[in-house]
């Protein structure tokens, strides 16, 4: 499917998509002109994509709010899966900014799900590299390169030189950052050749990342030369280039011995990320200080400054959600990736037959096993007032929040689920009264202002030799007991 021969304004929207990733130099004036001029011509689902370029250079350069809050306007005033989706990842990326890295996870969760083959491959690539290097990031230790992996192969197909070298750009320094400088240093190679064979100019915050692996390398003097150019000429994308590149910069001035010139440095970046509203990277230059300071000999100023930086990561950490959540919402992506196939491609559960196979296999351990129905609550409503698109993202909500549940989720089909717990039924009804909590408690305002959803579960042990399908009955009929005494509750 090639929409741009049809859709004039497909390959001008994909250029600006890509542009994210060049420049940032009057971009929110070029796509504001081709969200008008799309709308003028009476074509929302460009005008709208156009948009929401605008949201994302608010989100990269310090106006995360305005960038989120534009993104949801758009989110809650279309049904075009594409815009909807894409709007997803704009949420996302600012959540990430301003620290909510957990429903940042989410919202790039639902963004990369949404889309199929034949949408546009910029949005498509722009979805999957987010994606990527969110989870990277938040992961501890090794880095897991599927993503990545998939991200450059959509990057690739979409022909932008800027975003595979963004992508190997996010390669090399997740793989830096966990101490893989074998593959740092490849990645690096790669994204010079890509540049070089495009006559593609190095971003500051690429240009940043191939001096800091050159750093770690011992290639001092290349690295410093390749950060005087990430700091005074490279073009500029996200806001936190610059003062992240001075952060770097320091370092190799610090290595020569350099103290005062490195501290001088980091006043600078201080200044410039204090404009830019970049909180992280001037907590980062903080810790830098108090070396400087130590080097100079002046411990007073460095412990100081150490406590400052110490109350200041404190406070970001607290910002943030909790470490194990984030880390499961990782994990959960990695599955995503490899099983997609298998799957609902609604919810990217497994479907009924994914979950019998899985419900045999767990019988064969001769543990006890209990299965739960769950079914959502007047969810006609929720099409009849919101929209099916709504519904939809419901949906994947629930199918998130099933996914923290311990057991193995499949969707029956509609609005109803399959749980299989292995435990007894007493902590099966745990579970269950926990997930049924945790979808009432859920931040629904995010996919529609107003918007509340309940659901009503029913529970059973699967008896010894019993067949499963016996359990599912009496599962089934205690989940309608449910419904009739009132919703939003468990029976077992
Ligand atoms: P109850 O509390 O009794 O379960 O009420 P209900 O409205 O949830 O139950 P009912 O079975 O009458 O309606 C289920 C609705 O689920 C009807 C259908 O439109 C909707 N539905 C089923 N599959 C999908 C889907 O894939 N997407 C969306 N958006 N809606 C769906
Ligand atoms: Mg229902
Ligand atoms: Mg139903």
């Amino acid at each position: 499917m090639t929409p741009s021969h049809h859709e004039p304004f497909a390959d001008q929207v994909g250029q600006l998509i890509a542009d994210l990733y060049r420049s940032h130099d009057g971009l929110s004036a070029r796509a504001v002109a081709l969200a008008d001029a799309a709308a003028a011509a009476g074509n929302t689902r460009w005008a709208d994509l156009a948009r929401l370029v605008v949201a994302d250079v608010d989100n990269r350069n310090g106006r995360a709010d305005e960038g989120v809050t534009l993104a949801r306007r758009v989110l809650s005033a279309t049904e075009d899966r594409v815009v909807r989706a894409h709007a997803h990842a704009v949420v996302s990326g600012g959540l990430w900014r301003v620290g909510d890295n957990d429903r940042a996870v989410r919202h790039a969760l639902q963004a990369m799900r949404m889309l199929e083959e034949g949408d546009p491959l910029p949005v498509r690539a722009d979805h999957a590299l987010v994606l990527a290097a969110m989870v990277n990031a938040q992961r501890p230790g090794r880095i897991s390169t599927e993503e990545f992996e998939v991200a450059q192969a959509l990057a690739e197909a979409s022909g932008q030189p800027s975003m595979i070298i963004v992508n190997l750009n996010n390669w090399a320094w997740c793989a830096c950052a966990a101490g893989d400088l074998t593959t740092a240093r490849a990645m690096v190679a790669r994204l010079q050749a890509c540049a070089e064979s495009t006559g593609t100019q190095l971003s500051s915050s690429v240009a940043d990342t191939v001096a800091r692996v050159l750093l770690e390398s011992g290639e001092f003097d290349e690295a410093e030369r390749m950060i005087v150019y990430a700091a005074e000429q490279a073009p500029t994308t996200d806001s936190d280039a610059i003062p992240a590149a001075l952060i770097t910069l320091a370092e190799i001035q610090y290595r020569d011995g350099d103290w005062a010139g490195g501290l001088r440095t980091l006043d600078r970046c201080r200044a410039i990320a204090a404009r830019n509203g970049v909180a992280d990277t001037a907590v980062a230059a903080l810790r830098q200080i108090a070396v400087g300071q130590a080097g100079l000999g002046d411990f007073e100023a460095a412990y100081r400054t150490m406590v400052e930086f110490h109350d200041a990561w404190t406070l970001r950490r607290s910002q943030q959600s909790e470490l194990v959540a984030r880390f499961a919402h990782a994990q959960f992506a990695v599955e995503e990736f490899r099983a997609l196939a298998e799957r609902d491609p609604l919810t990217g559960l497994p479907n009924r037959r994914g979950f019998d196979a899985g419900l045999q296999a767990a019988l064969a351990a001769a543990e006890p096993v209990c299965v739960a129905l769950v079914d959502l609550d007047h969810f006609k409503q929720v099409n009849d007032t919101y929209s099916h698109a709504v519904g939809d993202d419901v949906l994947r909500s629930i199918a998130d929040l099933l996914g923290a549940v311990p057991g193995v989720a499949g969707r029956q089909g509609g609005e109803e689920f399959v749980l299989m717990l292995r435990s007894g039924l007493d902590d099966a009804v745990r579970a269950c009264e926990r997930l049924r909590h945790a979808v009432e408690a859920h931040e629904w305002q995010d996919i529609a202002a107003g918007l509340s959803v309940t659901a009503s579960i029913g529970v059973a042990e699967i008896r010894p030799g019993e067949e499963p399908s016996e359990a599912m009955g009496r599962a089934d009929a205690l989940l309608y007991a449910a419904k009739r005494e009132g919703r939003n509750r468990v029976r077992a």
